[in-house]
């Protein structure tokens, strides 16, 4: 398969490139690892006029200390930072999902922030242009109705980042640069919860950091998949306590990872953790494992996670 005709750029600085991203009046698409999007591209999901390659432009790339939180440039290598001593020392549960995401080879090439912004996944959706016509476009590709779903008006594509769920329940910030502001939000408020558009980007925008507060966490991450050597999650579980709280987040069962709070981590709290999450999915046949089971699933990799996790800290 090859990608259809595009125009090549690589700016040097986060400026250069939102200015790019304008001279191409919005047809432009950022460039990190390209794990993601270059398949898309071959597929034909994504036909843009340009790519702006972000993989010059140094201060992206790097991880630092800055006291009271980590700075994690978003082009970092998921090989690389799962090898960072600081992620290591305070961030167990990242540590896990960036080990748990795909395989070496892919971690090698792929970055943490194309990592969180890879796009929601659907057979029916990431498929050959032709095998898509034939059935018809569906909702994410501008067509009138979901194909996993016959007549739903309803995108039920999966959000399928591995390291988003650990993030969230490491309360994550992201730093935004567009061509009109810089701002910093909660990683949990990127997320549209509409599985067609998942993100909440303004046009042109570029994610040029994630912070993550320097706190000593005990934590880990357990996903459901197919091959143990490469595979997306079909379900995900991350947990992290921080300073006597619990976070648990779900993921891969809709458009954005399910984060639940929790004082003690105690059965009875798990069991209603869990009990809101569930309340909020709907998990359909659009992966290769049957949704009912992923949703069984969901108490399964949540309870046996916590367990291990509290156990290992006695
Ligand atoms: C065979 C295979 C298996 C995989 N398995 C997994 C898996 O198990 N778990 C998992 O989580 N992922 C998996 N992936 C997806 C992908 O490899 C990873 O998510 C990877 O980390 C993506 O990072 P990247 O740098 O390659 O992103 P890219 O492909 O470069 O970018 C992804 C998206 O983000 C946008 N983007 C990238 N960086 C920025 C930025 N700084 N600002 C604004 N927009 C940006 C791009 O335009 C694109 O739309 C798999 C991919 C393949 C091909």
């Amino acid at each position: 398969m090859i990608t259809s005709k595009f125009e090549f750029r690589s700016p040097k600085d986060v400026e250069e490139a939102v200015r790019l991203y304008r001279e191409f009046q919005g047809e432009a698409v950022y460039l990190s690892g390209g794990t993601d999007l270059v398949p898309r591209m071959k597929l034909g999901l994504e036909k843009p006029k340009a790519v702006i390659d972000l993989k010059r432009i140094v201060p992206l790339t790097t991880v630092e200390d800055q006291g009271d939180w980590i700075r994690i440039g978003p082009l970092a290598r998921i090989f690389d930072l799962k090898q960072n001593d600081l992620v290591g020392d305070y961030f167990p549960a990242l540590e896990a999902s960036l080990e748990a995401t795909s395989c070496e080879s892919l971690q090698m090439r792929g970055t943490i922030g194309g990592n969180l912004l890879q796009n929601s996944r659907c057979l029916f959706y990431n498929q050959s242009e032709f095998w898509r016509r034939s059935k018809g476009f569906c909702l994410k590709m501008g067509g009138e109705s979901c194909n996993a779903v016959p007549g739903a008006k309803t995108c039920f594509a999966n959000y399928c980042s591995d390291n988003a769920p650990a993030l969230c329940t490491l309360s994550a910030e992201i730093e935004l640069s567009g061509p009109d502001e810089v701002r910093r939000l909660n990683l949990e408020e990127l997320y549209t919860n509409k599985a067609d558009k998942p993100f909440d980007l303004q046009p042109g925008e570029i994610l040029t950091a994630i912070f993550v507060p320097k706190k000593k966490s005990i934590g880990g991450y357990e996903k459901l998949r197919v091959r143990g050597a490469i595979d997306y999650p079909l379900l995900s579980a991350a947990f992290s306590f921080v300073d006597g709280t619990g976070k648990l987040a779900i993921g891969a069962v809709g458009p954005k990872p399910y984060v639940v709070e929790m004082k003690q981590p105690s059965h009875d709290a798990i069991g209603e953790a869990v009990e809101v999450v569930l309340k909020q999915v709907r998990p359909v046949g659009n992966t290769v494992l049957d949704p009912d089971y992923r949703k069984r699933m969901i108490p399964v990799l949540a309870g046996r996670l916590i367990n291990k996790v509290m156990e290992g800290a006695k």
